[in-house]
């Protein structure tokens, strides 16, 4: 499918006509100083001399009128527009109507720059291509994954100010380059993805999934970058006004006037500072080690926030081409397992043909590589599958997590034993899986060593009688009873039940439920899993996050997708309402390996 992406910038346009799939470009055309009298754009095709063109005070729409001939000669599908910030309201692709258009326009405080001129370009492509499906990609939607103990900051939470992180297509599409090159599936990986570009970003990615990054809720916070600052003690900042800087010279400093350009005195383009520091200059030098050595920071901690590390990937302008930047940061990252090959990081290159180089050495155990980030391609990716008709969905999309308490299943002989006959249950409140309910009747439990009183019943009524509790309930019962499916009740233990009509002991029945996920047959597909499979789940709780093992896979296209844990398992976690749970998929040959069960779950 041919996508038209368009990435528009304060002062620039970046509009690329490519593949969804291939990646191949029709076209590319770069436009800058827009609105400016030096405006100008280039434009490119392949096989083509590069045609450039001065349009004196060009904008957005002046540059796209003169250009969209050309490039609607060639069939276009879909427009793809990257919009820097979603907000909380924007978690992936999302396609663009007025009231999304508005809710984008809503979101122009949390970053005034950029808004207003992506929605410049969306406004302009939108009148010129009516016909087309458009459609936003957010910088932000990759993390909105982030635990929320990543994305507070230690202020009042009233204020409403939160980490949202950007960069997220690059991220995204470099995990997945790097996991396709190690020949793994992202699910199985934890890598830290370092795009260093006039922006620049890292992000902690676990399992497919982004858990930790250095924007905040603006892009100023984190790395050392072309001209922002970065990390830097909001002291600092009070200091500054209070010395009687006005709140625009701030701005100015610290998102103009700083970072590379700031500490080296020559400008932000790190070839010109690599130069002079070769040459002896003592603050291009300081640049480039606070620089590499913040980078480096931000590696160990990252390490550690996932408990570990298997790849490092380098990419965008400076992580794709300076071998002086990559060195330094990988330098004394042996501890961590991460052993870096000087000749290999010396003739790296990388290119869409070859979009992946290892610059560890065969014996290191975390790789480390470099990546070609291609952003545009990321998002007329995500772009061609909206257009398709398909969801955009998440790769490893969390998983709402059910906790169950002790509970009964009923025969409707059990029911009127134990509350009289022609008796039938009744609904109190409907459960997440469809059709199941819980009812008003209650029952005791009733063990060798005590009794459970007020059980709740779970309807509707089923062809065999089960009674589920949870590990502590059995020691207080006095009854030892094996983990298992709902259903495979052959074999466990009897119990006897209460009721205000009789008493009913049951043969066998009494269980301590497996824990499993409810998915439907495309949730299946999409988390790449089948009935029956025996996975991981990690959990960023809010309390004592906790991975897992043993999980059953349990696929019904009438199930609601949900993982179901008993009290002891959620305590032990400490889940509270809303955490979730990510898959961890199998690793070949790795420790987490994913097995069939025989036993075949209801
Ligand atoms: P953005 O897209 O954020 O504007 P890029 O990803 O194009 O930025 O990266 C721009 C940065 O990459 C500049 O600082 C530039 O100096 C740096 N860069 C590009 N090529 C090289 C190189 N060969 N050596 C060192 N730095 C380079």
């Amino acid at each position: 499918m041919q996508i038209l992406v368009l990435n528009a910038g304060s002062s620039s346009l970046k509009v690329d006509l490519l593949d969804s799939q291939s990646g191949d470009r029709t076209a590319t055309l770069r436009a800058q100083r827009l609105g400016t009298p030096q405006a100008s754009y280039s434009l490119e095709s392949p096989g083509q001399a590069r045609q450039s063109t001065e349009l004196p005070g060009a904008d957005h729409a002046a540059v796209l009128q003169a250009v969209l001939p050309t490039l609607t000669k060639h069939p276009i599908q879909a427009v793809g527009h990257r919009v820097v910030h979603g907000g909380t309201d924007f978690s992936r692709p999302t396609k663009l109507d007025s009231s999304v258009l508005a809710t984008i326009a809503s979101l122009e405080s949390l970053a005034p720059l950029h808004i207003p001129a992506n929605l410049a370009g969306i406004h302009t492509a939108m009148a010129l291509l009516p016909d087309l499906p458009h459609i936003a990609v957010f910088d932000t939607a990759f993390h909105s994954t982030l635990p929320r103990r990543a994305r507070s900051y230690a202020i009042p939470q009233e204020l409403g100010y939160r980490r949202y992180g950007f960069h997220g297509p690059s991220h995204q599409y470099v995990s997945k380059s790097a996991a396709a090159y190690l020949d793994e599936d992202p699910r199985d990986l934890r890598i830290i993805t370092c795009h260093l570009g006039n922006g620049a970003s890292v992000t902690a990615v676990e399992y497919g999934r982004s858990v930790e990054t250095s924007m905040g809720h603006t892009p100023l916070e984190g790395l050392v970058m072309g001209t922002r600052c970065g990390d830097l003690d909001p002291g600092i900042l009070l200091d500054m006004l209070r010395s009687g800087k006005t709140l625009d010279q701030v701005d100015d400093i610290l998102n103009r006037g700083s970072g590379m350009a700031g500490l080296s005195g020559v400008g932000n383009d790190l070839r010109d500072i690599e130069d002079r520091a070769a040459d002896g200059d003592e603050a291009c030098r300081l640049a480039i080690q606070v620089l590499t050595h913040r980078l480096r920071k931000y590696i160990g901690a990252y390490a550690a926030v996932m408990g570990g590390v298997d790849a490092i990937v380098f990419t965008a302008g400076i992580g794709e081409n300076s071998a002086l930047v990559r060195h330094r940061v990988c330098q004394r990252l042996d501890f961590l397992g991460a052993r870096f090959d000087e000749d290999k990081n010396r003739d790296a290159q990388v290119d869409r043909n070859t979009p992946v180089a290892e610059i560890s050495r065969s014996n290191s155990r975390v790789r480390i590589l470099v990546a070609k980030t291609d952003e545009a391609r990321a998002i007329a990716g995500a772009v061609g599958k909206v257009a398709a008709g398909g969801e955009e969905l998440a790769e490893n999309p969390p998983i709402p997590i059910g906790i169950s308490a002790r509970h009964i299943h009923l025969t409707q002989e059990a029911v009127e034993t134990l509350f009289g006959p022609g008796y039938t249950l009744t609904e109190r409140a409907p459960l997440s899986q469809p059709g199941q309910f819980a009812c008003n009747e209650t029952l005791t439990v009733v063990g060798p060593k005590r009794s459970i009183e007020g059980v709740r019943v779970l309807g509707p009524i089923r062809p065999k009688c089960q009674v589920e509790v949870s590990r502590t309930d059995e020691f207080f019962l006095g009854i030892d009873a094996p983990v298992r499916a709902s259903g495979d009740v052959a074999n466990t233990p009897g119990v006897t039940l209460k009721g205000p009509a009789g008493t009913l002991t049951l043969k066998e029945g009494l269980i301590c439920a497996w824990r499993h996920i409810h998915m439907t047959n495309a949730d299946a597909e999409r988390y790449g899993v089948k009935h029956g499979d025996i996975v991981d789940v990690t959990i960023n709780s809010s309390g004592r996050d906790l991975t897992f093992g043993d999980v059953m896979i349990r696929v019904k296209d009438s199930y609601a997708l949900e993982m179901h844990i008993d009290t002891d398992e959620a305590n032990a976690a400490q889940i509270s309402r809303g955490d979730v749970g990510a898959l961890v998929s199998s690793g070949k040959g790795g420790t987490l390996l994913r097995r069939r069960t025989n036993f075949d779950p209801a």
